[in-house]
């Protein structure tokens, strides 16, 4: 992999060591693909015809396939489909089988286990679907399902009853009925364009769908969720940010989880896409043995910052069928939030969410701050766990009177 930095992190203490190396922009470089032209590696319909999508082609590429991943490989098909850019497959550590990267995108006979709890569609979408296609759950938003079709596939996708039985359409077959639904709805003021991979689809089919929802009065605010500028940034060409700035207010979500994700190649991509005046935002997913590690995390959200990107949600995983073995518990998730919260810029935290099983939507979850509370006063601990008194401004009123005391114990 090819460096663009000359900084060294020896002499560092170790965990500062690592966190430096995890925060510099490295090329994915060619890899395997080192015979390929520059024209070919930078075409992103090139790297789509040439995915890693069967276990004999994922075999000679990386022999060191482990015995549960080749268990996994051979089933992949079966579940979620294997689908792998050449691009990022470049990304994978071979030598390492509890490589970050290689957990997201390489199948695991793991996966063929189910728990009692576990569920196909653990958000609930289906059940708040008033068109097929569309997700109506929150009072004045939409999530609007585009494609089926990734330019990857991720092992622990909440959508993979969706993607793995992905039918290749561009626009959803229902597409008529889920602009109708918005157009007579008024209450919608914000559409979640996402899938599958909305910027799968080509600038033309993009620019007739957004221009349909710009063309509805109510629609105040647009947004686009996408993993193809961490899957795919040959596919974040001028031509299609030109396009996206049209649409102003968009936003676009991207979808990543190591820091390692975070190439040169993705670093400019996002560059290209905040210089159309897009604000960006990051969701990441807490898994296990990838990014379930405060320096890890930590080294994630700051050069998420360092590319333009506000860290916006970590989501809890999702209950989704075979992806047990992926789940951090949420007991880490906090504990990662609390090292992260005043230990780093504001503008580096996201938001902690757990998607309530079976549709109770997003709900926030954080270390506890505020310890107690009373009419006349808060109880608050600070980042260090150093606690703090404030006085309550009860019903708007100034506060005059001593506040009463607070029982030690309502809070030890
Ligand atoms: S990119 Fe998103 S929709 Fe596609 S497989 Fe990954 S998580 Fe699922």
């Amino acid at each position: 992999m090819a460096l663009d930095s000359t900084r060294t992190s020896k002499d560092l203490p170790a965990d500062a060591a690592h966190a430096s190396d995890l925060k510099r922009f490295v090329s994915a470089g060619r890899g395997f693909w080192s015979n390929v032209s520059a024209a070919d590696w930078n075409d992103w319909h090139w790297q789509l015809k040439h995915r890693v999508t069967a276990l004999d082609q994922l075999q000679r590429l990386m022999p060191t396939l482990t015995p549960e991943e080749y268990a996994g490989t051979q089933l992949a098909n079966t579940k979620l489909a294997l689908a792998i850019t050449p691009y990022f497959f470049n990304l994978i550590d071979a030598a390492d089988e509890h490589c970050p990267i290689r957990r997201q995108v390489i199948p695991r006979i793991e996966e063929t286990g189910t728990a009692a709890w576990e569920m196909a569609d653990p958000c609930g979408e289906d059940s708040h679907s008033p068109v097929p296609g569309l997700v109506h759950r929150y009072p004045d938003r939409v999530l609007f399902l585009v494609t089926d079709r990734c330019a990857a596939y991720c092992r622990y996708c909440t959508r993979s009853r969706l993607v793995s039985n992905a039918t290749g359409y561009d626009f959803h077959p229902h597409f008529e009925e889920q602009i109708d639904y918005i157009r007579r709805t008024p209450s919608v003021r914000d559409v979640l364009l996402s899938g599958g991979d909305p910027l799968l689809l080509s600038d033309e089919k993009l620019d007739h769908l957004l221009s349909r929802l710009r063309a509805i009065p109510h629609v105040e605010f647009l947004r686009l969720g996408t993993r193809i500028p961490i899957f795919l940034p040959q596919r974040i060409t001028p031509a299609l940010c030109a396009m996206l700035r049209q649409y102003h207010p968009l936003f676009v979500s991207i979808h990543s989880n190591h820091p390692r994700e975070l190439t040169t190649e993705v670093r400019e991509a996002l560059g290209r896409l905040a210089d159309a005046g897009i604000p960006l935002g990051n969701q990441s997913v807490l898994l296990r043995h990838v990014n379930d590690d405060l320096v890890v995390m930590r080294a994630h959200v700051q050069k998420l910052l360092m590319c333009r990107v506000r860290p916006y949600y970590l989501y809890q995983c999702d209950l989704i069928a075979g992806s047990a073995h992926l789940r951090a518990s949420v007991r880490k998730g906090l504990e990662i939030m609390a090292g992260l919260r005043g230990h780093t810029s504001g503008y580096a935290v996201p938001t902690y969410v757990i998607d309530a099983p079976g549709g109770g939507g997003k709900v926030p979850v954080s270390p506890e701050y505020v310890l107690s509370r009373n009419h006349d006063r808060v109880l608050i601990r600070n980042y260090e766990g150093r606690i703090f008194e404030y006085p309550e401004a009860a019903d708007g009123r100034p506060l005059f009177a001593a506040p009463r005391a607070i029982e030690e114990s309502a809070f030890l």
